[in-house]
């Protein structure tokens, strides 16, 4: 065990932390175009309830429409009984009067009442082309994200390419196959800190206050420790002339 072989294991795992990053970078991203297809579906089946509501007050439309038909022409069929000179009875034509006044009380009920359906089929229609307006500009929106994800996709995917050939160049440089799995082992148990630097008395991992023949030994040989507590591979952390400076 060299101090040398401790140093390499110590940026494979910056690289190997670097790499997860971007990875969890990657598996994110895909979000932004979910949670913009969620605010679209949520609009379309907004809309398809008030097309409902606006087909339905059309069908009540229609419906009306063949009532004021109807009335009116029995109106016009009895005018013209009226009219036509056939019937000279005083009580029979006073009668037929009678019928064509209630007919036209019943007509002008029908002919308001469409005029209230109108003006709330109108209402509709304008709530339906205001959300056709914003499906639009979400659709825009949407077509924006997803070219915005794909770029940063294919770099973030670049960039873990690059690292993992860097990776790759680096565990080569490993030579201790037993130190290699120790590392792999505690980098997923330890979430990415298999191997700490100690430049005072105290794992980084851990907080525990490490002996001191631990330290002793840390400082002068090349022999691998581990901390007694979180078991990560210790390395003495060198001076050197940059952190001086
Ligand atoms: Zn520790």
């Amino acid at each position: 065990m060299s101090k040398e072989q401790l140093n390499i294991l110590l940026l494979l795992q910056k690289l190997d932390n670097e790499i997860a990053e971007e990875k969890t970078v990657l598996s994110r991203l895909p979000e932004q175009v979910e949670e913009k297809e969620r605010q679209i579906a949520d609009l379309e089946k907004k809309e398809q309830l008030e097309k409902d509501v606006l087909k339905e007050l059309q069908l009540k439309i229609k419906r009306r429409e063949i009532d004021a038909k109807a009335i009116n022409d029995k109106i016009e069929k009895h005018k013209s009984e009226l009219y036509s000179g056939k019937t000279s009875d005083i009580k029979e034509l006073k009668q037929l009067q009678k019928v064509i006044e209630l007919l036209q009380v019943d007509c002008d009920e029908v002919e308001e009442d469409l005029l209230l359906l109108m003006e709330e089929e109108d209402s509709f229609k304008l709530k339906v082309s205001a959300i056709e307006e914003e499906l639009t500009k979400l659709q825009g929106q949407l077509a924006e994200i997803q070219k915005q994800v794909a770029l940063e996709e294919n770099k973030v995917k670049k960039f873990i390419r690059e690292k993992e050939a860097e990776r790759e160049d680096i565990a080569d440089k490993i030579n201790d196959k037993v130190l290699m799995d120790r590392y792999l082992v505690l980098w997923n148990d330890k979430k990415g800190e298999a191997i700490v630097e100690i430049e005072g008395s105290i794992c980084t991992g851990c907080n525990l206050s490490l002996p001191s023949d631990i330290i002793y030994h840390l400082q002068k040989d090349d022999r691998l420790l581990t901390c007694p507590n979180c078991n990560r591979i210790l390395l003495w952390k060198e001076i050197t002339k940059d952190s001086i400076s």
